[in-house]
């Protein structure tokens, strides 16, 4: 144990790697930033923060699978748990052609800080494979998973870390995971992976969970700016599970969802896009390009248009650093729900911050979908299982609590949502780290 005085950086016998340098401003280098913006506000706990500033552990693995033609091709994969000093590893896993080991980092440090502030007994963890699935078959794509899910079984477990669906990951990709783990232990592990199917021990309501818990912050932030859902104008980049069926309930709620954007295009018409229809094309043909309804023309607008769009609630729900300071200063909505994971750049919070447009910050606006797995894991190991209603009720209590709790720490201390959000989870995560102490 060092001797140092509290909030003294701890020392460290090497140089960081490029991907732990601040200076390089991904995912990760951001999320340092994040951290550091926090640290003064944790008091003698601070002392532990290096501890949130390098994952606990990062896996690499070699994903070789033989392609239907016969060949055969290598992909890199990523499993990094950060930290699990609150409980198990949790966090989904993303297929994408530019996934990188620094921002399944960054993602897995955002599972950390958002399990903590939603209070969940989980740690935080992310995997993901470099890889566009779209290019894939569906055998290609099962043999994928399967190897991956075998590469990183010396590391997950349903008490060690338990991964989830994200990007292009969904129900039947965590059944083949929870199959090969389970094959590869002679035993079934329905708590190894969350998002499964219904009929594999998968949970009601985990498919809506993140969308509803977009909405549900959203109903509760906009209560506290004097913002009425009824009247609001919305706008959403991301169509898909998160985007649309936060689009959804708002639409349901009564606001009018005025501009969307995937990667298709950007739809925008003034008097209202028709939810349901627009869900409806997607389905049929994967984007909201070419989507017309019975009410009238929709307009096709050019995809930087989107950000300058006239409405009063913005959604990024696709993926990271979109809200940058080349489009910021653009935005006219009153406040931003972050569906996606780390879409705003700290530049670009600063400027909405001056703006006085509030940002809502991922790591609680996008809570519900690994609330909802906390819940689909309970289950499991209790083979018991609750209804859908029971499930919803006590989603929207959970994330009414911790919003209250972020608001009121963000009023006492004059700072951000974001801040205050990891002002929340960081003391969280670090006096568990404190009261368990170092080992040996
Ligand atoms: N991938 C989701 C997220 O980013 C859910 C993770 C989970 O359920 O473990 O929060």
């Amino acid at each position: 144990m060092s001797n140092a005085p509290a909030g003294a950086p701890a020392k460290s016998s090497h140089a960081l790697p490029s991907y732990l340098n601040p200076d390089h401003l991904g995912p990760w280098g951001i999320y340092l930033q994040q951290v550091d913006r926090v640290t003064p506000y944790l008091g003698g706990l601070s002392r532990w923060v290096e501890t949130l500033k390098r994952p606990k552990r990062a896996l690499i693995v070699d994903v070789p699978i033989e392609l239907d033609n016969g060949s055969m091709a290598h992909f890199e994969g990523y499993r990094v748990q950060h930290n699990t000093s609150r409980g198990p590893g949790k966090g989904g896993v993303r297929f994408h052609q530019d996934v990188t080991l620094s921002e399944v980092m960054a993602l897995s440090a955002w599972m950390s800080v958002k399990n903590a502030a939603v209070n969940l007994p989980f740690g935080g963890a992310k995997g993901g494979i470099r890889v566009d699935p779209k290019t894939l078959s569906r055998g290609e794509l099962e043999r994928l998973t399967r190897r991956y899910t075998s590469e990183i079984g010396i590391i997950i477990g349903p008490n060690k870390d338990i991964p989830a669906p994200d990007v292009n990951t969904n129900e039947q990709i965590m059944a083949w995971m929870m199959d090969t783990y389970s094959m590869n232990e002679g035993a079934t592990a329905s708590g190894v992976v969350t998002g499964k199917p219904l009929a594999l021990g998968g949970s009601l309501g985990r498919r809506e969970a993140t969308g509803r818990g977009v909405f549900t912050v959203g109903q509760e932030a906009a209560q506290h700016i004097g913002l009425d859902i009824t009247q609001a104008k919305v706008a959403v980049q991301g169509f898909g599970n998160v985007g649309g069926i936060a689009a959804k309930l708002f639409a349901q709620a009564g606001a009018t969802v005025v501009a969307v954007q995937d990667h298709g295009g950007t739809i925008y018409k003034a008097s209202g896009l028709d939810v349901p229809a627009l869900l409806r094309h997607v389905e049929e043909h994967g984007s909201v390009k070419g989507f017309e309804q019975a009410s009238g023309p929709v307009e096709t607008l050019p995809d930087a248009a989107f950000w300058a769009v006239d409405c009063d609630i913005l959604i990024p729900a696709a993926l990271e650093q979109q809200i940058t300071a080349a489009n910021a200063d653009q935005i006219k909505a009153r406040m931003v729900i972050e569906g996606a994971n780390g879409p705003t750049t700290p530049e670009a919070d600063d400027i909405l911050h001056e703006k006085g447009i509030l940002v809502v910050p991922d790591v609680i606006a996008n809570a519900g979908g690994v609330t909802v797995s906390y819940f689909e894991w309970v289950q499991d190991f209790s083979s018991f299982f609750w209804t859908e209603d029971d499930i919803n009720t006590r989603l929207v209590r959970i994330l009414r609590e911790a919003f209250a709790g972020i608001w009121q720490v963000a009023a006492e201390h004059r700072v951000s949502l974001r801040t205050a959000t990891f002002i929340v989870a960081c003391s969280r995560i670090l006096q568990a780290r404190e009261l368990r102490g170092l080992y040996p």
